[in-house]
């Protein structure tokens, strides 16, 4: 999965909706800037709506990618923004109010988020970002600044310095592929 810079849901369906496919390289390194070209598209949940996406291919490697809006979660309807509201309030209750999260289930997932801390995916950030404080959203706010938008600027500022993108609350996806997963391994 990719994104492109400046293009967040508000601007996604407009852009995309040319038929313009957006000038994008593969990541893998292997395929030394290939363009990728259109692939289809597919359906997702944006905002509570149904909403297409682009896909795009490369045609070295094979790989395709999903296009997604700069400004949401992989796999799932949630913007970064609202993770952003989440977990800088401090607590799973305030929190939950600080992103619009309503009711008992609404505090779950903002505890669930907060859990996203002591995951190995935490670890891993804070290896990336360098000595920076904890939790990692602290860390993050360090290394791109705390001003609204900073988990979308942590996003496109993984990609640039690592070529890890930010699925959004666990996933870090080097080159935009989720890793593999070994077949027939028990879970
Ligand atoms: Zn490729």
């Amino acid at each position: 999965m990719l994104s492109v810079a400046g293009i967040g849901c508000k601007q996604y369906r407009e852009q995309m909706d040319s038929g313009a496919v957006p000038e994008l390289s593969c990541p893998n390194p292997e395929c030394a800037g290939a363009r990728l070209r259109g692939h289809g598209w597919y359906q997702r949940y944006l905002g509570g709506e149904r909403r297409s996406l682009r896909r795009v291919r490369c045609a070295r490697c094979g790989v395709s990618h999903a296009v997604l809006p700069e400004d949401v979660c992989a796999y799932r309807d949630l913007t970064l923004g609202s993770v952003e509201a989440g977990v800088a309030a401090g607590s799973p209750h305030a929190g939950a109010e600080a992103s619009g999260q309503d009711g008992s289930s609404g505090v779950r997932r903002v505890r669930g988020w907060l859990r996203s801390a002591e995951e190995p995916f935490a670890a891993k950030l804070q290896g990336l970002l360098g000595p920076v404080s904890c939790p990692w959203w602290r860390g993050a706010q360090e290394v791109v600044g705390k001003a609204a938008g900073w988990l979308t600027r942590l996003r496109h500022w993984l990609w640039s310095s690592w070529s890890y993108f930010l699925g959004g609350l666990s996933g870090l996806f080097r080159h935009g592929r989720p890793p593999r997963r070994s077949r027939g391994a028990s879970p």
